[in-house]
């Protein structure tokens, strides 16, 4: 057979086998609890969606329709109450420390049954992994333990992540794009923080938040290199919420306008800047790239799982509606092409979690949630009770050393082969998950006739929100774009991608 030489190098020919099979690599490095935790997280979820969810979809849809000022207060409070907001905060931040890594598992489940309740009770993590890919462990610590109050004293703390500017979406979230984007919201450094000026737009659960994590720039003409990434709490002074967008889907959970006024952000709440950027190895720009790797790699694989959720929740209405009903006289599930189109469902079901699934694990081996998926610190954090954790890490998340430790680890050790990696699975997933579950919406539709426009079978409102997964954390153009360049263009030194300088 082949010499262990001989094997190592055909591997390396493209594609490559670490580029093709990060789950068989996974299986052996990352730790056996894991799959135990996402069947816990699964079944919290299916009892959350029986009990909560299924009998609140349509109505809170149609309250948010009718009022976009009616904020969903007692759904947050009940989410609050069975301990999501805490459920994937870190232990060494005295959350309940699942790994993130199930996440994406959480998001399948709860978007089967309502896309926008799902982005509404995940839209926090959306923050909280932003705020977490600047490894500023003080500002972690403040903002996850009182997340973590939030839930003892029933008053849910959530967080938000606040990039898009009215006229830059897409410039604002790629770091090539955003030197010649229309960006607003301008950051000015004072003796001892920062005085914020702009606004952000669609920001979801915006009014909802008490943290604010946001991207501002001292120089509106170079964001590229001057990003600061700022913990803007609510009711600080100059901070105010603006409008909430009437939107096609997702209506439970508001798009909000957040506002800025020579609003003030101490030292303290600056998660990361490029002075602070200047003390680590790699260029500001670069540490700039690598943040949004980070998030989009992360957050892009959970907007997989909504796509699949969407996919999932299609087929069952589908499946439900042809098993109920006939046609000539016969069960629709027993006409061949309805068989037909439930099979290519199911199908569709299928990829679009495998690409989710994948992703993941690119997360895990080499993303955001890497470190604490290493086999011997998951289970040191898994065994240790939280109170004897909270005694070491209260103290240690304090100091300087523990940021600079992190950052180190996790920003200046991260490989731009890691990087490429995170990047084109997050984007990879987003955009067969939510493609999948557009099509599905499509196929469901079709099968159940005038049955599946009416409101409270459920499809057409998964088909509205549906729709908007194909447009957030990036349009599936653009993310098809960055499959493009992490993916495809390789080493072809004439692949020119986000670029102006193209033959
Ligand atoms: C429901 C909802 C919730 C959201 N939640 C949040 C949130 O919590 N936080 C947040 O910060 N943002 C949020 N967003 C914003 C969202 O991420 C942006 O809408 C998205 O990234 C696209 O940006 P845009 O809408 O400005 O589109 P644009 O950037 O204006 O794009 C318009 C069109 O041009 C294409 N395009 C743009 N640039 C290029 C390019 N360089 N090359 C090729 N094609 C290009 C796009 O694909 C699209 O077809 C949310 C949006 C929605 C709809």
């Amino acid at each position: 057979m082949l010499s262990s030489s001989e094997i190592k190098s055909m591997l390396e020919k493209e594609p490559k086998f670490d580029d093709i099979f990060c789950s068989l690599r996974a299986t052996g490095k990352q730790p056996k609890g894991i799959i135990k935790e996402a069947k816990e997280v699964i079944a919290i979820a299916r009892k959350f969606n029986e009990e909560i969810v299924r009998k609140q979809t349509i109505e809170l849809d149609l309250i948010s329709h009718e009022n976009p000022d009616d904020l969903p207060w007692d759904y947050m409070k009940e989410a609050n109450k069975w301990g999501f907001f805490t459920m994937f905060v870190p232990k060494i931040f005295g959350g309940k420390g699942y790994s993130m890594s199930t996440l994406g598992y959480f998001c399948e489940e709860i978007s089967s049954v309502c896309l926008g309740l799902a982005t509404l009770t995940c839209a926090h993590y959306l923050g909280y992994g932003l705020l977490i890919s600047s490894w500023n462990m003080r500002v972690i610590n403040k903002i996850s333990r009182e997340i973590v109050e939030g839930e003892k004293n029933g008053k849910p703390c959530l967080l938000s992540l606040a990039i898009t500017e009215a006229d830059a979406g897409t410039d604002s979230q790629n770091i090539e794009l955003m030197d010649t984007g229309n960006l607003v919201c301008h950051a000015k450094k004072t003796d001892d923080g920062y005085i914020l000026n702009g606004s952000k737009i669609f920001i979801s659960a915006g009014h909802l938040s008490t943290w604010h994590i946001t991207h501002a720039y001292t120089d509106l003409n170079k964001g590229s290199e001057s990003t600061v990434m700022l913990a803007v709490k609510t009711g600080s002074k100059g901070f105010s919420f603006g409008k909430k967008e009437k939107k096609m889907g997702q209506k439970v959970c508001p798009a909000s306008e957040l506002v800025f006024s020579d609003c003030f952000v101490p030292d303290d709440l600056v998660c990361i800047d490029n002075r602070k950027s200047k003390k680590l190895s790699k260029a500001i720009y670069d540490t700039n790239a690598q943040i949004f790797a980070y998030i989009w790699g992360g957050s892009r694989t959970g907007v997989g799982g909504f796509g699949t959720g969407a996919a999932r929740g299609a087929f069952e209405e589908a499946l439900k509606f042809a098993s109920e009903n006939k046609l000539d006289g016969k069960l629709m599930i027993n006409h061949s092409w309805c068989q037909a189109t439930l099979a290519e469902m199911y199908s569709n079901v299928a990829v679009a979690r495998a690409s989710y699934s994948e992703a993941n694990y690119v997360n895990g081996l080499h993303g955001l949630w890497k470190l604490l998926n290493i086999k011997p610190l998951y289970y040191l954090l898994k065994l240790t009770p939280l109170s004897v954790l909270d005694i070491i890490f209260k103290w240690f998340n304090e100091k300087e050393f523990s940021t600079w430790f992190f950052r180190k680890l996790c920003l200046d050790l991260h490989t731009d082969d890691e990087i490429r990696r995170i990047d084109g699975w997050g984007a990879l997933a987003k955009i067969v998950g939510t493609d999948k579950g557009m099509e599905n919406c499509r196929l469901a539709l079709e099968l159940m006739g005038h049955a599946g426009v009416r409101h409270n079978n459920r499809i057409e409102k998964i088909y509205r929100d549906a729709k908007l997964l194909q447009i957030y954390e990036g349009t599936n153009q653009v993310n098809r774009m960055i499959v493009f360049k992490r993916l495809v263009a390789g080493k072809n030194p004439d692949a020119c991608v986000f670029s102006a300088n193209t033959n």
